[in-house]
């Protein structure tokens, strides 16, 4: 049976990859995971859609009975992504992204080698810096620890499938957008050269 695509999403933090997801769900055909977090809600989020939030006894429980696609650890703080509804996406050919960090990236290329890794890159440091201040979501020590996550983060690009700078974000969006349609394509081609070989 064929599946959907999955295709994974990371950058550091204020890479503005959220905003790259929020316009790729946009376009349309393709879904976007709700992962759960022990991390405290922003005053713009909504539980259940930016996503599930949660305690850290509940994750913990959530791990230990088998429900995490994969999870990790983010400055301090429990990230993961809920297999079930996932694999149900996946199951009824629809393709899906999971906006996730690389520790988490890594441990679901393992399961599932066929993932297609994105990592989104800013157009420099400075821009980076000014992004995180700028959208004041997080105070002085926060965004001190999000760059310094970027460093480790930015020497994982080179294990990702792509690397695409987000400088402009509609050209940021038209890239990615372009390779996961491409992605899509090939696979189905391959597919229907899989069926014509075996009626050869
Ligand atoms: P934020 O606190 O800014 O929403 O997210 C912090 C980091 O956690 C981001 O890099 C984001 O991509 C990542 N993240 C969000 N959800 C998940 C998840 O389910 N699993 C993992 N491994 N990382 C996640």
């Amino acid at each position: 049976m064929s599946k959907g695509s999955l295709f994974i999403i990371s950058g550091p933090s204020g890479t503005g990859k959220g905003t790259v997801c929020d316009e790729l769900i946009r376009r349309g055909d393709v879904y976007l995971s709700v992962s759960s977090t022990t991390r405290d809600k922003r005053a713009n989020e909504i539980d259940g859609v930016t996503y599930n939030f949660t305690d850290v006894e509940h994750f913990k429980q959530m791990i230990d009975d088998g429900s995490m696609l994969e999870w990790a650890c983010y400055n301090g703080n429990y990230y993961g992504t809920p297999r079930e509804a996932v694999e149900k996406m996946l199951y009824a050919e629809k393709n899906v992204i999971l906006e996730i960090e690389p520790q988490g990236a890594f441990k679901v290329r393992e399961k599932m080698p066929e993932a297609v890794l994105i990592f989104i890159i800013p157009p420099s440091i400075e821009i980076l810096k000014s992004r995180l201040i700028g959208r004041g979501r997080e105070d002085n020590e926060q965004i001190e620890k999000r760059l310094d996550a970027a460093k480790w983060e930015f020497l994982q690009a080179g294990r990702y499938n792509y690397i695409v700078e987000n400088d402009d974000l509609q050209g940021c969006v038209a890239e990615v957008a372009g390779i996961m349609d491409n992605v899509v394509k090939m696979r189905e081609k391959v597919r229907r050269l899989i069926d014509e070989a075996e009626q050869m």
